[in-house]
């Protein structure tokens, strides 16, 4: 007894054409805070150094930001302004 493998290939054209545009135009309009992840809006955030001497992005509402920042982001926060 054989069996009939019938595979259907389904066009996903039109499903990448449309996503791919809408992700390029976010990441070049909008960027986020180093540490808390937050979107970053224009007058909302300044540059600091980072633990490693590069200049990032931080949002200005250190209380927001705080509460956003994971275990890991708030270890490098405290190594960057120490
Ligand atoms: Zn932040």
């Amino acid at each position: 007894m054989g069996r009939k493998f019938h595979q259907h290939h389904p066009k996903r054209l039109k499903f990448s054409q449309k996503t791919t545009p809408d992700i390029k135009n976010n990441v070049t309009t909008k960027s986020r805070c180093c540490y808390c992840g937050r979107i970053l809006y224009p007058d909302t955030w300044h540059y600091m150094w980072d633990e490693y001497g590069q200049r990032v992005k931080k949002c200005n509402n250190e209380l927001e930001c705080y509460r956003h920042r994971k275990d890991r982001a708030e270890e490098a926060y405290r190594n960057a302004i120490r």
